[in-house]
């Protein structure tokens, strides 16, 4: 069932030399989410993701590691980054690196363009260098070196030195889009997001922008400039333009036309580069701006960004093989407000799965398969008439359905699972009052008990339609053991804006037998 909309998401691209943590794989599962969502909904949908393979950093950790980087990226790619989207259970749709001739190509075509349109001219830069960023550092970004780099100037981000570099670059003009990009932000007030983030992105623009500084000739791990060969195209310039060369720009018309604009999901360390730079670049080029840019926040573990270089980098691997990437997804996504930073910790982690996965949606999903195996023989009784507390329910789902939805459109995704949630809560509660054991001991309650357990599988089915998204496994588990495959289709093709639409489980439909879909953790994690 199609929709005819089209919903085209996008992560970062990871750069490889990083090695992956959660921080990354937040990133990668709001994006999914989103994805699942949309195409769950009928939304012509499509996720990008993929990796940063340039750059001088590359160059000098495969030098040293005595390797081409071709051959290093190659390695990274297969051993960190495409293991990191199973070990989530992300379904991108399309995975793009740097290196790929289509994306090459397309580099070197935008870049023709520009020039040969004026907005590219040759000049000399003379600045601050931080490798780690692989830009320029205004000196406002820069801080006063301790330890072994007392006496030194170091990126404020990566605590490093900063190298002086002048050289002859190519610069884009990007100056003269300062008017444009103040118009957008004003005729479009959602193009970044949350508000936050617009305003100080805003702020930075009015305070004037300056030419950006495209090539590089120090080195030669990139994309050739294709009028001057002797330079490399900027690793952020190559990099931004993966999201348009993935989806065909200048070799596949229809398929770009069909995807772009893109909604990207970023972190806010790079909203700069996808808010200001990017579409500035895509301005200037004549083609569409992104729909949206939205900034999340940081994650936190004792108070500080999550990232290698400030060893608090926890690998996604060492959650998932405890709690499994269904309870990743779901912990991640639900307990920190999308767009603000938020903090991790075991004892939380192992707080909510307990409370919420394993003893609230588990243990109900368990308990209604149970019941209706025990009272009537596996097999889903007949819903009579509807009391006030059955017509309670099917309200409560319904609203949650049309909240969660609502929230998935403006990107509050915390704000969906909560929405979601409140059936959960209410179903519990349900079963604890209608005390379907009770009934069971008097034969002249029989309709009312198969109406209790009707109810209570039914929303269980919109249950899983909604989760689906977020855990896919436990609730593809929950789809086969309620018996739908056969009757209503694959889980993933349930639409879910319609999730709500009550009466969809057909009485005389086979349960069979549910294993526990978050299992107890025996071992505490400290
Ligand atoms: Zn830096």
């Amino acid at each position: 069932m199609s929709s005819g909309k089209s919903f085209y998401v996008t992560t970062p691209i990871f750069y490889v030399n990083d090695a992956p943590h959660i921080g990354h794989a937040y990133t990668e599962v709001a994006t999914d989410f989103l994805a699942r969502w949309h195409r769950q909904a009928g939304d012509d949908t499509w996720m990008l993701t993929g990796t940063d393979e340039h750059g001088q950093k590359i160059l000098r950790t495969a030098t040293a590691n005595g390797v081409t980087p071709q051959e290093w990226a190659d390695r990274l790619v297969e051993q960190s980054w495409k293991p990191l989207i199973e070990t989530i259970d992300v379904a991108n749709d399309d995975f793009i690196r740097t290196t790929d001739p289509r994306h090459e190509k397309a580099v070197q075509d935008f870049l023709q363009k520009l020039y040969d349109d004026g907005f590219i001219y040759a000049g000399e830069y003379e600045g601050f260098y931080c490798v780690g960023c692989e830009e320029y550092k205004l000196p406002n970004e820069l801080a006063d070196g301790t330890g072994q780099y007392e006496g030194e100037k170091v990126c404020a981000i990566h605590s490093i030195p900063v190298e002086r570099l002048q050289e002859k670059n190519y610069f884009f003009r990007m100056s003269d889009f300062q008017e444009r990009l103040i118009e957008l932000y004003e005729s479009n007030p959602t193009f970044v997001q949350p508000d936050s983030a617009r305003n100080e992105m805003l702020q930075f623009i009015r305070q004037g922008l300056s030419d950006l500084s495209i090539s590089r000739s120090t080195f030669d791990w990139g994309v050739k400039v294709p009028w001057d060969e002797s330079h490399v195209v900027y690793v952020w310039f190559d990099a931004l333009l993966n999201y348009v060369t993935a989806v065909g720009y200048g070799q596949d018309d229809a398929n770009f036309d069909r995807r772009w604009p893109a909604t990207h999901i970023v972190g806010k360390d790079i909203l700069r580069f996808h808010s200001v730079i990017w579409p500035a670049m895509l301005m200037a080029a004549g083609l569409d701006v992104p729909r949206q840019v939205y900034g999340h926040g940081w994650l936190l573990v004792g108070g500080e960004k999550m990232s290698k270089s400030k060893l608090t980098g926890i690998a996604p691997t060492e959650i998932t093989d405890t709690f499994g990437s269904d309870a990743f997804r779901y912990y991640f996504m639900r307990a920190i407000t999308f767009g603000q930073d938020g903090s991790f910790s075991w004892e939380d982690l192992s707080a909510r799965y307990q409370s919420e996965l394993a003893n609230g949606f588990g243990n109900l999903a368990s308990r209604v398969v149970a019941m209706i195996e025990r009272y009537f023989e596996g097999v889903v009784p007949p819903q009579g008439p509807a009391s006030e507390a059955d017509l309670a329910v099917q309200k409560v789902v319904a609203d949650a359905a049309a909240a969660a939805n609502a929230a998935v459109e403006r990107l509050a995704i915390h704000d969906s699972l909560s929405a979601i949630w409140t059936i959960v809560d209410e179903l519990n509660g349900y079963i604890t009052d209608m005390a379907p054991w009770q009934l069971s001991k008097d034969e002249a309650n029989r309709e009312r008990l198969g109406t209790v357990l009707y109810t209570a599988a039914e929303g269980l089915r919109a249950l899983a339609v909604l989760l689906h998204p977020i855990m896919p496994k436990a609730t593809e588990k929950l789809w086969t053991a309620l018996g739908h495959r056969d009757v209503l289709g694959e889980l993933s093709a349930q639409p879910v804006r319609e999730a709500a639409t009550w009466g969809q489980l057909t009485a005389g439909t086979s349960v069979n037998g549910l294993e526990p879909l978050f299992p107890r953790i025996e071992t505490p994690v400290a």
